[in-house]
């Protein structure tokens, strides 16, 4: 798979060496997670609001409340920073200044499109829906015009991206390795627990096979 051209927004800079622009190790971060944090600035205030999105190739979909400030504000164009954050595990060092994270993710620069074409959103909202639990949308009633219009969906294209990666154990200072402290990575995943019927339900359906064997 091709890689993203790093610009000068992109270029990783401190550790240059965990930078990744190949669209493999994007796409793998973008698609193992589902909530992003959209960045974008209104009268001199930055904001930084937690969305979900999909993605389908080089587009990445963000969807909400044709009310919501952060649509209406990235639907007139304005410019737009979209980060992704895995956290992989805590990385205890035998200094305090050596802790760190592992971690993936990913940053994005770009000015979101608006999609007004009715095939184009729903489509774009059945990649929205099976991007955070595949199987999903031919479960389920598909939205009436009404709840398409109160919708907005926008696209944001992929170009400027880039991916920052940290795997491994504490890097110490040398003459620290000697010291009486426990020193190694505590991992962290995200795990699904037991799915939880709805108290409201009329009838009992089974549990979707897509619900018992939920991975990202
Ligand atoms: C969970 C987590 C915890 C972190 N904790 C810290 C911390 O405590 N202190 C700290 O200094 N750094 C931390 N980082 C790293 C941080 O994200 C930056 O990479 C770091 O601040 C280096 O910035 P810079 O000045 O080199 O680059 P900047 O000038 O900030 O970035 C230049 C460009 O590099 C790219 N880039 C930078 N960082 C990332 C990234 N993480 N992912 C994808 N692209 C990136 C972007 O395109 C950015 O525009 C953490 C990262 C994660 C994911």
């Amino acid at each position: 798979m091709s890689q993203f051209q790093p610009t000068e927004r992109t270029q990783v800079k401190r550790l240059p060496k965990r930078g990744h622009y190949d669209r493999e190790t994007v796409y793998q971060i973008l698609d193992t997670a589902f909530v992003c944090h959209v960045g974008f600035n209104v009268d001199g205030q930055p904001y930084v609001i937690p969305t979900n999105y999909g993605r389908a190739g080089d587009t990445l979909y963000l969807h909400g409340s044709a009310a919501s400030r952060m649509l209406k504000t990235l639907s007139e164009g304005v410019p737009v920073c979209v980060t992704v954050t895995h956290v992989d595990g805590i990385v205890l060092a035998r200094s305090a200044f050596h802790h760190s994270v592992n971690y993936r993710s990913v940053v994005i620069f770009g000015t979101a499109r608006l999609v007004d074409s009715p095939a184009e959103k729903m489509e774009a909202l059945r990649i929205f829906t099976e991007h955070v639990m595949k199987g999903r949308w031919d479960d389920v009633r598909q939205p009436t015009e009404q709840e398409l219009k109160a919708t907005t969906v926008l696209a944001l294209p992929l170009e400027e991206v880039s991916a920052k990666v940290r795997t491994g154990g504490p890097l110490d200072d040398e003459a620290d390795y000697s010291l009486p402290v426990w020193a190694g990575v505590l991992p962290l995943e995200t795990v699904a627990k037991e799915p939880v019927p709805d108290s409201q339900r009329k009838s009992d359906r089974p549990v979707p096979d897509y619900l018992k064997n939920y991975r990202r």
